[in-house]
């Protein structure tokens, strides 16, 4: 019986719409694009490059929200760039806070698109899960936003912009090097990253910014399904620490399972991951591996993941992540025991697999419970959808 669900619908990028708003938005843009901005809004090129190092300093270290706030603005010029200027964060639609301290926000793009964002305390740092997309077209069987249709790729304003959400909420400006709450971020909230690699690129790169927010790159990770060919140049042109959803050591599990994998099999996705620039034993590529029942959680499995990662001679460790149910899905968690069995057979092979312990499962902030509340399609609606499409192509 064929497997519902198309492998790799839409990877072509889908833009926002325009904005009818006629001012330029400043969050996102590089610093060299801000001088370049101000140029074309008429500024004389010495002012604008010393104009936007001043906006940058102002909007990713101090946090501004507005150009009245930018006390080394002259207050009588602040008008000016309100008038041709917008700094924009992502609307807050609802916050929800964990019984375990997990944070989940349902944020809104500015024509109408629910996305999530969650934040994860730990004693005295956090990780910050970030969205890529609004929805997502990989369709991933046990992960509840790949029953979303993707919607769009999200702006690097937007992908930028729930970091500074977060920060205005963890009261963290101006940047501080030290001590702060949100310490990481994890590119794994709704969405592939690597279906919106410049934006991706573009946003990251704005967050590593010394001058910024200036969040070491040794501190972000970034999650990928396995978009083999996206992988080198993830590693040059953007650096980050890299993740990769495993999920399976064979193919027709992961077939079924993670259906890009019939686009790109397990044994090329190892051989990316072998070929990332900067891994190494300090940078280990991170493995994720969803613990499902009676699916991919036998002795033999462990073996096996074992087996590939000493073939491919990956500084690797692995992630076991108990799969977190939605409504209508078609998995079962594995049960602790097993899950302990399999992570004991990974140590014992000397590679380090520590069972990640979910967080948010109550509010629905946890891996793979992402979907925003807008986007209520069930699995066999959506297989139905996928099929209909996959026979109009055919
Ligand atoms: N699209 C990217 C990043 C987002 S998902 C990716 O797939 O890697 C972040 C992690 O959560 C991935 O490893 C994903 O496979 C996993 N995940 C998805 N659904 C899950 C679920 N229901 N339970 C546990 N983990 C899940
Ligand atoms: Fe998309 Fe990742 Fe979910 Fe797969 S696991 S559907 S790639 S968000």
């Amino acid at each position: 019986m064929p497997i519902p669900g198309l492998i790799d619908p839409v990877p072509v990028p889908r833009e926002a719409l325009a904005s009818m708003d006629s001012r330029v938005e400043l969050v996102g843009l590089s610093k060299e694009a801000i001088r370049a901005a101000l140029e074309e809004k008429g500024l004389e090129p010495k002012q604008a490059k010393l104009r936007a190092k001043q906006l940058w300093h102002q909007i990713y270290n101090r946090g501004a929200t507005s150009f009245e706030a930018m006390s080394d603005i002259a207050k009588a010029q602040r008008p000016w760039f309100a008038e041709h200027f917008t700094l924009q964060r992502p609307e807050i639609v609802t916050q929800q806070v964990s019984n375990d301290g997990t944070r989940k926000w349902l944020l809104k793009t500015r024509d109408g698109h629910d996305f999530e964002m969650v934040f994860i305390p730990d004693a005295d740092r956090g990780t910050l899960c970030v969205s890529s997309q609004v929805g997502c077209t990989l369709n991933c069987r046990f992960c509840h936003t790949g029953t979303m249709k993707l919607v769009r790729n999200l702006e690097p304003s937007e992908i930028v912009g729930q970091v500074m959400l977060a920060r205005d909420a963890l009261g963290e400006w101006p940047s501080q090097p030290e001590g702060r709450m949100l310490s990481n971020i994890v590119m794994m909230g709704m969405g592939e990253p690597l279906y919106n690699f410049d934006h991706v690129r573009d946003a990251l790169k704005i967050v590593m910014d010394g001058d910024g927010i200036a969040l070491s790159k040794r501190r972000i990770t970034l999650s990928t399904s396995g978009v083999v060919p996206m992988m080198a140049k993830a590693g040059e042109e953007i650096g980050v620490n890299l993740a990769v959803s495993l999920h399976a050591v064979t193919k027709e599990v992961r077939d079924e399972i993670v259906p890009l994998n019939r686009k790109y099999g397990i044994e090329e996705l190892l051989q990316a991951c072998a070929d990332y620039p900067g891994a190494n034993n300090a940078r280990r590529i991170t493995f994720e591996y969803v613990m499902l029942k009676d699916k991919n959680d036998s002795d033999e499995d462990a073996r096996e993941l074992v087996r590939l990662i000493r073939k491919y001679k990956l500084p690797a460790k692995v992630n076991l992540i108990p799969f977190n149910p939605w409504p209508g899905a078609l998995y079962e968690t594995s049960t602790d025991e097993r899950v302990q069995r399999f992570s004991d057979i990974v140590f014992d092979a000397g590679i380090s697999a520590p069972i990640r312990r979910p967080r948010g499962r109550d509010i629905m902030a946890a891996c793979g419970q992402l979907k925003s509340a807008a986007e209520k399609k069930s699995r066999a609606e959506l297989d139905r959808i996928a099929e209909e499409k996959q026979a109009a192509l055919a």
